[in-house]
């Protein structure tokens, strides 16, 4: 069904007229400022029900989002259900504001540290303040305090992530400092989560830091992804990377996987939510863990201390990306770095079939808690 398109300053015009204007965006994307005059109420939330909240099918309704694909849906969606009068706003509430059309105050939360620390953000249109509302409104898990994590939480604190879980049961060595930079000579011996925690607030106070000093397990994984929009494996060790990918395919969390080893590293997404059969799981890849002794990211194994710097980074770049619902995932992909070589190159992944946790319709066969592979983790 088509429905009219209009330009704000003609929302503008017919609302000044008596025209009912909605913004359908979620709650925490209206926070950082609405088109004056609008009403908040979200898309699935008109959706479920427009008949009570806009009780006259007769009456003139514009609807306007970030950038007019949702009000677009929001409109038709009302004309399918017999409102005779309603139109989308094109280019949404960022050409409101760009074109300097009036605009509520924000809450609270945006307050002259918000609008200055992220001046970059809000510079790009597809983060902008809403997508930065989503940023602080997110949650993300980090596995591993370590050589990808610590790249990968100073990113994120630093992005404005909302609340980061930090999960680590070690404490700083002193062979950690060459490339897990969160942590300082100062904080050798102290718990790594701990040490983190103060770095990230040194960088971020707005960023809320959950430290959790323990070990993922089986009996704890699926409490540590309550709650959580992102999971980034940032611990590199197989029995985790297991657990992970495992519980991140049943609560349908979308997984973020790096890893480093020598001079290479390699990272991709695992993201099997709605895309069972399509998008494929690590275990897809590698159904079973290999034997011990062939495991090669024990704590012995060397690895460049710049390497998963790298590795971490691109991690951190996918979650930012993920939570901003922007650009092109790296899922279905395995992305290979080689240091030496100084080349990036990437695979195709693809669903297996016979996956024994993402197959479709398959039940999920429990947690495996596979054997630690190595005294220390990496
Ligand atoms: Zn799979």
């Amino acid at each position: 069904m088509s429905v009219d398109e209009i330009t704000p300053r003609e929302a503008l015009r017919r609302q000044r007229a008596g025209a009912r204007l909605i913004d359908v965006r979620e709650p925490h994307e209206r926070a950082a400022g609405m088109a004056e005059g609008a009403d908040g109420i979200a898309l699935d939330e008109l959706a479920e029900r427009a008949g009570e909240a806009l009780p006259d099918a007769g009456a003139e309704v514009l609807l306007i989002c970030q950038t007019g694909g949702r009000s677009l849906r929001a409109a038709q969606l009302l004309a399918a259900r017999g409102y005779a009068r309603v139109a989308s706003i094109s280019g949404g509430t960022s050409r409101w504001q760009a074109e300097g059309l009036p605009m509520t105050a924000a809450d609270a939360g945006f307050d002259a540290d918000f609008h200055e620390r992220y001046d970059r953000h809000l510079r790009l249109p597809e983060i902008g303040a809403a997508g930065q509302a989503r940023l602080a409104a997110a949650r993300v898990l980090l596995v591993g305090a370590g050589g990808l994590g610590s790249p990968a939480a100073y990113y994120l604190a630093a992005a404005g992530v909302g609340t980061l879980r930090l999960v680590d049961d070690d404490v700083v060595e002193r062979s950690n400092l060459q490339r897990q930079i969160l942590h300082t000579e100062a904080r050798i011996g102290v718990p790594k989560v701990a040490s983190a925690a103060q770095a990230l607030a040194a960088l971020n106070p707005r960023t809320r830091v959950e430290t959790v000093a323990e070990r993922a397990t089986s009996a704890n994984i699926e409490a540590l992804l309550e709650g959580v929009n992102v999971a980034i494996d940032g611990a590199d060790n197989f029995p985790l990377r297991y657990l992970l990918n495992d519980a991140c395919v049943k609560l349908g969390k979308p997984l973020i996987y790096g890893a480093v080893h020598r001079f290479e590293g390699q990272s991709s997404v695992f993201d099997t939510a709605g895309r069972r059969g399509e998008a494929p799981c690590y275990r897809c890849l590698f159904p079973e863990p290999p034997p011990p002794e062939a495991a090669p990211n024990c704590a012995e194994a060397g690895v460049l201390g710049v390497l998963p710097g790298v590795i971490g980074t691109i991690q951190a770049t996918e979650a930012v990306k993920l939570l901003l619902g922007i650009g092109e995932p790296l899922r279905g992909r395995l992305l290979h770095f080689d240091a030496l070589g100084m080349r990036f190159r990437q695979t195709r992944l693809h669903a297996d079939p016979d996956c024994p946790v993402c197959a479709p319709g398959r039940a999920f066969p429990g947690y495996i808690d596979y054997a630690a592979f190595c005294a220390a983790s990496a």
